[in-house]
């Protein structure tokens, strides 16, 4: 076992990054724990609504300048920093393992899928551009043309710290908006860091701030005047009762992307090695703790009699626990591990909580993670085992809620009807994923399925970054989502302008 050397060294207090200046908060300070060894790794300040406020009105005051600046002058900014992230790859990787607990393999395409976005949105001058129509009466041209909006705030969740705030970040400041980004409370450091890059990459004082904290800076965003609006990614309850709830009250816009279950089913001719080896990184990467995770994996017996489903069904489930019982599970800085520990011990109990009912509603543990086996000497606080239950049905409780641990359940479906039919009576709707080589399945499931993400012989259908980042029903809150084109929608307004030529 050989663990890659740690790059935080000591325990430092976090600050908030405002106006271009670094300040300490007056809030009060919060451990940031490494889930691996149990060891502080920094403070973080729980900022208070004054310091919010002043992002606020740093933000508000440079905005004018900011959006007069040239598309590529702004974009010249994020090319800068993009050097500076690719310079920093590694470190920036070893941080999100230490602060989050996932493997360094995860965080280095964490790392890289942040990067892409900002790659995407430095092409900033051709995605904005409106379009033309000239005579649309004699003499008379019409043209739309895009516009900044103004201040918005990026709450981010604690599962992607290092990327799921750069699937707005960067759109935002390219179209010539500023920003303050709320990290996770829980594994702020990343973001902390990417706003050191952004201070070195050249952006004007004011146009990217950092507040760490949590409802106090969230509520504060959400109150404030001068927020036009809210990207916000986590939980479905935050998202619609709190964060979608009030950005209607307020009138701002709203991107509110949040929780899930996601089903991935197996067809009969499904090439099983190869399904089986996506479903491990599906159900157990990042320690379940994924929006995309397989959840629910629906063995689904279309044309097949009751016989040859029962050997399918055996099949797939032995195929899958076996595969599972190999996955290593340790400190996510050694290379060998392919599975860190949850982010917290909160998180490992309402997993343990969510095993403890899947027994108790009549489900079978086949294979019990329960007690860890650490590759290390490291507390257990945080670790578990994947775990698998068989014989779950999609009305049970680890079937139907979103458990966001190393839990898979196993269900069987007859049909195809059936399967889609179950993941509709789920109320989430933000992946599901076909493993099958037969066209007219994978289409049928693609067309129906009220899913926003759809994997096709893909186990984690990630939407790169020049595509959304979609999600249906208790899923996503708004109207357009992040990343690429649809990003550059939400942050500008678009204007209309009619001409006559005298
Ligand atoms: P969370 O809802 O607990 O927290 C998200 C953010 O909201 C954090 O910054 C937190 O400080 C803040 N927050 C928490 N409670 C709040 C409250 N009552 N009022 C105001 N702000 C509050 O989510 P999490 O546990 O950090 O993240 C995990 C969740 O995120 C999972 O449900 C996961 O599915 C979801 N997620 C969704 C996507 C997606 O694209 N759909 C992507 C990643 C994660």
């Amino acid at each position: 076992m050989t663990i890659l050397e740690e790059p935080i060294k000591e325990v430092s207090t976090l600050r908030n990054y405002v106006g271009g200046e670094w300040t300490e908060s007056e809030g009060k300070l919060v451990d940031v724990v490494n889930p691996a060894t149990c060891k502080a790794i920094a403070r973080v300040p729980i900022s208070t609504k004054d310091e919010i406020d002043s992002a606020v009105e740093a933000a508000k005051e440079v905005f004018p300048e900011w959006r007069r600046t040239p598309p590529l002058a702004r974009a010249r900014c994020l090319f800068r920093l993009k050097e500076l992230m690719e310079e920093n790859f590694e470190e920036l990787s070893r941080i999100q393992t230490m602060e989050h607990g996932k493997t360094i393999d995860e965080s280095r395409g964490e790392t890289r899928r942040g990067i892409e976005n900002v790659e995407v949105a430095a092409g900033m001058p051709s995605l904005m551009m409106g379009y033309n129509l000239e005579d649309i009466a004699v003499g008379i041209d019409e043209y739309v043309i895009r516009q900044p909006v103004g201040v918005f705030g990026i709450i981010g969740p604690f599962n992607f710290p290092f990327m799921v705030p750069l699937w707005f970040a960067p759109y935002a400041v390219a179209t010539g908006n500023c920003i303050i980004v709320k990290p996770s409370s829980e594994d702020p450091i990343s973001q902390v860091k990417i706003a050191e890059l952004a201070d070195e990459a050249g952006f004007p004082p004011g146009v990217w701030n950092v507040v760490n904290g949590g409802r106090t800076v969230v509520s504060g965003m959400l109150d404030h005047p001068d927020i036009q609006g809210i990207c916000f990614v986590g939980s479905t309850p935050v998202g619609r009762d709190v964060i979608y709830k009030r950005c209607g009250e307020t009138n701002k816009r709203v991107i509110a992307q949040a929780g899930a279950k996601n089903f991935v089913l197996v067809m009969p001719d499904a090439n099983l090695d190869r399904t089986i080896a996506s479903c491990m990184t599906s159900f157990y990467g990042n320690t379940g703790q994924r929006c995309l995770s397989g959840a629910n994996l629906l063995v689904v017996g279309e044309g097949l009699d009751a016989q040859k489903y029962k050997a399918f069904y055996e099949k797939v489930t032995n195929a899958f626990v076996d595969a599972t019982q190999k996955i290593r599970v340790g400190y996510g800085l050694d290379e060998s591990v392919q599975m860190g520990p949850l982010r917290d011990e909160s998180k490992k109990l309402r997993v343990l909580r969510y095993i403890e009912k899947g027994i108790e509603e009549g489900a079978k543990l086949r294979l019990d993670g329960r007690k860890a086996e650490v590759i290390g000497d490291w507390p257990h606080t945080c670790f578990l085992n994947p775990s698998a239950f068989e014989n779950v049905t999609p009305d049970m409780t680890i079937g139907k809620e979103e458990i966001f641990g190393p839990v898979a359940s196993i269900i069987r479906a007859r049909s195809l009807d059936e399967a889609i039919e179950m993941i509709h009576s789920n109320p989430f709707g933000n992946a599901a994923s076909i493993f099958t080589s037969n066209g007219k399945w994978a289409r049928e499931f693609q067309y129906r399925v009220e899913c926003g993400n759809i994997g096709v012989n893909i186990g984690i259908a990630a939407p790169m970054a020049f595509f959304p980042f979609s999600g249906m029903k208790d899923s996503f809150f708004g109207t357009l989502h992040g990343q690429g084109r649809e990003a550059v929608r939400f942050f500008t307004e678009s204007k209309v302008v009619i001409q006559r030529w005298f």
